[in-house]
């Protein structure tokens, strides 16, 4: 295939996802006269984890107070909040309920409790009882948690505002752009359709960012593995037993918050996600989307489960079941015990949380991971609550940069 010319950018962003889109628009405004390119591999916006997320913006009471995560998720949140006002996006605050399901659960209510304390967000701890007025299916065992500033977001029309923003700021967007290359030492990269020069490079392709850092020799220690979130649908004439979110009480030691209720901006009530280890990047589907990289993926897997750390035998074990409806069932039922099998309808649902695993500790990395050279920034496991955290996010990788 012939290419085309060179390109020659000051700023040149790889994904127009959530990260991507949200670091271009902060550059426009700290940077004004820069020439920004956003690359995108795909032939639109918002295909891949943005534009397929539960559309949650998060408290930030998962984390704890040393965590880059909690250092923007909850600013992330509310500017996100304002944002959505600002561009007539619909988001409703509609606060949500953490809840203990058995006695297991009430230690991790008290670090999420702890957390919310360290990091100045609100929530309050509350009994069966003032839970049952918030969410009065919901099957508590003691105690759960209420953060009222949970919100529900139009996540896709999020991406189409800021991608508007962008391209009125003058912000030059490549779609059907993979970058396959980069030649470090002369800052040129390689898409499937031209090459660019760049001053400065921000790293935000989602599943794909491992493998562009290894590009510039990064990202050594570390593999992206795609875990599968399948949502199911609650049927209309049951959507009266969620008014809001009802999530369970987290395992701490994993990124995944559990198969939680969420009620969308549409009114309608999803159950979901689940953490089921998908056999590529993008396999959406149950054959759609396998790659050849299924060997490679099974080996990392296997490589966990041997380590066992953070009890990853115990995760798998539970989230490949998930697969078969009467075992994502439990997991529902747990949360509202009335919840039967025939009120869950498939759904198309589904998205990919590209999850950073660090071959060398043999284990899931908790937190954003970011790597960064003299010319290049590498965002490295933008996993939930990334969608919330984008805007301040964004503000940080451009703060450290300029460090
Ligand atoms: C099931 C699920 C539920 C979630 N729920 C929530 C939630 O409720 N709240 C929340 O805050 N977060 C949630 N998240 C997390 C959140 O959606 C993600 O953290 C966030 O969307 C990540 O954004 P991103 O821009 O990094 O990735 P993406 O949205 O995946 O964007 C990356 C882009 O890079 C492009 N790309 C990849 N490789 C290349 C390449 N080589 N060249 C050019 N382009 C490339 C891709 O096509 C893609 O468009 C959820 C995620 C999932 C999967």
């Amino acid at each position: 295939m012939t290419l085309l010319n060179t390109k020659i950018y000051d700023f040149v962003v790889i994904g127009a996802g959530i990260i991507g889109l949200s670091v271009a628009k902060e550059l426009t405004e700290q940077f004004p006269r820069a020439k920004i390119a956003l690359l995108e591999k795909e032939k639109t916006i918002g295909l891949h984890a943005s534009g397929r997320n539960s559309g949650v913006l998060h408290s930030g009471i998962y984390y704890p107070q040393d965590s880059l995560k909690a250092a923007v998720c909850s600013e992330g949140a509310k500017r996100m909040r304002c944002f959505a006002g600002e561009h007539n996006i619909s988001c409703i605050t509609t606060g949500k309920v953490i809840i203990a399901t058995c006695e297991n659960d009430l230690p991790s209510l008290e670090r999420l409790l702890k957390n919310a304390a360290d990091n100045k967000i609100r929530a309050e701890r509350l009994n069966e009882d003032d839970i049952k007025r918030i969410e009065p299916y919901a099957s508590v065992f003691q105690q759960g948690i209420y953060t009222p500033d949970t919100a529900s977001i139009d996540s896709k029309k999020v991406l189409d505002v800021l991608l508007h923003i962008n391209l009125s700021r003058g912000v030059e967007l490549y779609l059907e752009h993979e970058v396959v290359a980069i030649n470090e030492q002369s800052k040129r990269m390689t898409t499937s359709r031209n090459h660019f020069n760049y001053g400065y490079l921000y790293n935000c392709a989602g599943a794909g960012t491992d493998k562009i850092a290894k590009m510039v020799n990064l990202a050594k220690d570390y593999i992206l593995l795609p875990f599968k979130g399948i949502y199911y649908k609650l049927k209309n004439e049951r959507k009266y037993l969620v008014k809001s979110h009802i999530y369970p009480a987290p395992n701490l030691n994993l990124p995944f918050l559990g198969v939680h209720f969420t009620r969308s901006i549409d009114g309608s009530v999803y159950v979901g996600p689940t953490a089921i280890p998908a056999f590529g990047r993008e396999n959406y589907g149950m054959i759609k989307g396998m790659s050849t990289e299924v060997f490679s993926i099974t080996k990392y897997i296997a490589l966990l489960y041997w380590a066992n750390q953070q009890n990853f035998r115990a995760l798998i074990h539970s989230e490949i079941k998930k697969y078969a409806k009467p075992y994502f069932m439990r997991a529902a039922k747990q949360l509202i015990h009335t919840v039967e099998a025939s009120d869950l309808q498939t759904s198309n649902k589904v998205g990919i949380r590209p999850q950073l695993v660090n071959t060398v500790k043999k284990k899931l990395e908790m937190d954003y991971i970011i790597e960064q050279n003299a010319t290049s920034m590498h965002v490295l496991n933008a996993i939930s609550p990334a969608f919330t955290s984008a805007f301040c996010f964004a503000e940080w990788l451009i703060g450290r940069m300029k460090k």
